[in-house]
C-alpha cells in the first residue's frame, strides 16, 4: 500500500493531470465551444440557452404566437448542434430557458412581459415554462431531432425548479412529443432552490439521471441576497455554512441513490469549494472555459488528498 500511494504521488505530479472527478465546461454560446472542447473538457455541465434566444433578438413566444414554431425549433436545433458536434460522444446537458422577465422584456415581441417588483423572485425557469408549455415543447422537439441525427450525448437538465411535481410534468410533456426520458435521453434538473435541496429524495423517487448544483442561485435564495442588487452584494458568500450544508446533503443524497451529481454554479471554480465538493463525493465540475485547467489540478489535488490519508489509515 505504501509503494502503491508513492506511486500515486509521482504520477499526479509528473503526468498531464486526470481525475476520476470529471470536469466539464459551461457554455452559453455555440461559438465559445470548440475553445471548451480544446481544453479536454469531460463534457458540458451547463449548456444555458438564454444567450441563444437573446441573440436570435425574437422573444420565443413571438415565434409561437406568429405561427413560426418549426422556425424555433430549427433555431435552437441548428444551435445545440454545434454544441453537441463539438463534444460528441462525451455528454452536453441542455439547460431549458431560464430568463428572467427583464431580459425578455428587451427582445421584440416582448412587450407583454409583466414587469416584476423582483425578477429573480418570480416568472423564470421551469415555472414559467409550465404556464408556457409550447415553448418547453419545442426546445423538446428540437433535442428529439437531434437525438434521430445521431446526437445521443444530448441530456436534457430543468432549471429552477421547487416541487418534484414540475419535473414530473417536465417529463410528461416530454414524453408526449415523443422523446422518452431516461430511455432516449438523461433527464435531470439543477438543485437552485433551498426546497429542491431540502427534499432531493423526493425527486430522486421521481426519476432523475443527474442532478447540478446551480448555486448562484442556491447562495441568492438560501441568503435572501438578490445576486444583481449591488447593496447587498457583500452578504452573497457561497461558503456561508447554510449553503454549504445544502450542498453537502444534496451530494451525499446522491451518492446514496447513485444519481450523478454536478455543479455549475461559480462556487465550482472556487478551490476551497471545490476540495469539499470532492470530499462529498461529487461526480463532475463544471466551469467556465478559462478556469477549467485550474479546477481539474484543484480536483486532482483533492482526489489525491483522499487516496493518500486512505492509503496512510490502512498503513496504521
Ligand atoms: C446557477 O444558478 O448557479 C446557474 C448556473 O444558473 P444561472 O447562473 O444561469 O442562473
Ligand atoms: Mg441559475
Amino acid at each position: 500500500i505504501k509503494e502503491e500511494a508513492v506511486q500515486v504521488k509521482v504520477s499526479a505530479e509528473a503526468a498531464p493531470v486526470i481525475t476520476v472527478t470529471e470536469v466539464k465546461a459551461n457554455v452559453s454560446m455555440p461559438e465559445a465551444a470548440a475553445k471548451a472542447a480544446a481544453t479536454g473538457a469531460d463534457g458540458v455541465g451547463l449548456l444555458r440557452t438564454e444567450h441563444l434566444m437573446l441573440t436570435a433578438g425574437i422573444h420565443p413566444g413571438k415565434f409561437i404566437a406568429d405561427g413560426r414554431e418549426d422556425e424555433l425549433i430549427d433555431t435552437i436545433a441548428e444551435n445545440v448542434m454545434i454544441v453537441a458536434d463539438e463534444f460528441y460522444p462525451k455528454p452536453v446537458w441542455y439547460r431549458t430557458l431560464d430568463a428572467p422577465t427583464d431580459e425578455f422584456i428587451t427582445l421584440e415581441g416582448g412587450e407583454n412581459e409583466p414587469e416584476e417588483h423582483n425578477p429573480m423572485l418570480g416568472w423564470r425557469g421551469i415555472r414559467r415554462e409550465l404556464d408556457q408549455p409550447e415553448i418547453l415543447k419545442c426546445e423538446f422537439k428540437a433535442i428529439k431531432k437531434l437525438h434521430e441525427k445521431g446526437y445521443t450525448n444530448i441530456g436534457i437538465m430543468i432549471p429552477l425548479s421547487q416541487s418534484p411535481e414540475e419535473l414530473k410534468q417536465a417529463k410528461s410533456l416530454c414524453s408526449e412529443i415523443g422523446l422518452e426520458p431516461h430511455k432516449d435521453v438523461d433527464f435531470g434538473m439543477m438543485v437552485e432552490i433551498p426546497a429542491a435541496a431540502l427534499t432531493i429524495e423526493d425527486y430522486i423517487d421521481v426519476g432523475i439521471d443527474f442532478v447540478s448544483l446551480g448555486t448562484n442561485d442556491l447562495t441568492q435564495y438560501t441568503l435572501a441576497v438578490d445576486r444583481n442588487n449591488e447593496y447587498v452584494a457583500k452578504h452573497y458568500s457561497e461558503e456561508h455554512p447554510a449553503v454549504m450544508k445544502l450542498i453537502e446533503m444534496t451530494i451525499k443524497k446522491c451518492v446514496e441513490a447513485g444519481v450523478k451529481c454536478s455543479i455549475c454554479g461559480q462556487a465550482g471554480s472556487v478551490p476551497r469549494i471545490v476540495e469539499k465538493l470532492v470530499e462529498f463525493g461529487i461526480t463532475s465540475v463544471s466551469s467556465n472555459t478559462d478556469a477549467i485547467a485550474e479546477v481539474r489540478k484543484t480536483v486532482a489535488r483533492a482526489e489525491q488528498k483522499i487516496i493518500l490519508d486512505a492509503a496512510r489509515k490502512r498503513l496504521e
